[in-house]
């Protein structure tokens, strides 16, 4: 059914997790926080299930974190878009870039990336630059193979990623990328991007032909998202979406990033970490109106 033009006007939000663990306390904060933009704004509110990643994300999982958030009495709306059917989009986004010359396979191993990152310490007994999230910048070692080359190992099926070429697509794009964070109160103010902190990052892999970065960039214009509501956590990473948004020719929404819930020790709330779960909690026998109160949503 075709929305009438109010109805195209409304601000659209989205809650995005992957199903690839249960959700914690932290997540509800954020679908929470979601809902409260959502309907200060009188805005519409849409889950989307990330899970690119077909070895961690499972249809369980995915059952769990909807029953998670029916508990919780989020007001999704009813339609649900699932990644995992629409790799055809990150395919053709994908294309966009490498037609432009972008795009570069490389076919380094986490291990020759370490060996090589040595050989560079040592050379200029600098200490290699890391990217935001810690890991260090890719040294370019692929970006310098001739095309020749680079076809004959894809032919002979090396495992290979496909990496963005940071300096070009700067080149392009311009380095006056700025993005807009909007405070509590709506209040906006214009945050320059500082994509090329990141280096050359991998927009696709074998296994998955698509990334956490271009598809999300891909889905929040697809869905005419306007307010990316999301965790500090994702602040750094959202240079490399205004990026991607510039290159793809893509509007950038307005972001607004909530702080993080903490642990007793005082480290971020993670799946990976086994932080207690929201099923958990409702065994434990919490009700969704307590856990609203205890992270402020009274
Ligand atoms: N899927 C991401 C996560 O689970 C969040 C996506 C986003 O807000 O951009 O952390």
């Amino acid at each position: 059914m075709a929305s009438s033009p109010s109805e195209s006007a409304r601000p659209v939000l989205r809650f995005a997790p992957s199903p690839n663990g249960r959700l914690h306390l932290g997540h509800a904060l954020s679908a929470l926080t979601n809902e409260r933009f959502a309907a200060r704004l009188g805005g519409r509110l849409l889950l989307r299930i990330e899970d690119i990643d077909r070895e961690r994300c499972t249809p369980a999982l995915e059952q769990a974190l909807r029953d998670d958030l029916a508990w919780l009495g989020i007001g999704f709306e009813p339609q649900v878009r699932r990644q995992s059917e629409h790799f055809d989009d990150y395919a053709v986004a994908l294309d966009q870039l490498r037609r432009r010359g972008l795009l570069y396979p490389c076919f380094c191993s986490r291990q020759q990336v370490r060996i090589a990152v040595a050989a560079q310490e040592a050379a200029s007994g600098r200490v290699w630059p890391t990217d935001p999230d810690g890991a260090p910048l890719y040294p370019g070692t692929c970006r310098a193979l001739g095309p020749a080359e680079a076809q004959a190992r894809i032919a002979a099926d090396e495992p290979h990623v496909l990496r963005l070429d940071m300096q070009r697509a700067l080149a392009i794009a311009g380095d006056d990328i700025s993005y807009v964070v909007i405070d509590e109160a709506g209040q906006g103010r214009a945050v320059q991007a500082r994509p090329a902190r990141w280096g050359d990052v991998v927009l696709a892999r074998r296994e998955v032909p698509t990334s956490y970065h271009l598809s999300v960039v891909v889905d929040d214009a697809l869905q005419g998202v306007s307010h990316v509501v999301r965790g500090r956590d994702l602040e750094a990473a959202t240079d490399i979406h205004a990026l991607l948004q510039r290159l793809l020719g893509l509007p950038t929404p307005l972001y607004h990033f909530h702080e993080l819930l903490a642990d007793e020790t005082g480290r971020k709330l993670s799946k990976s970490r086994q932080s207690e779960s929201l099923a958990d909690l409702r065994t434990q026998g919490a009700t969704p109106a307590a856990l609203r109160r205890r992270l402020g949503f009274a």
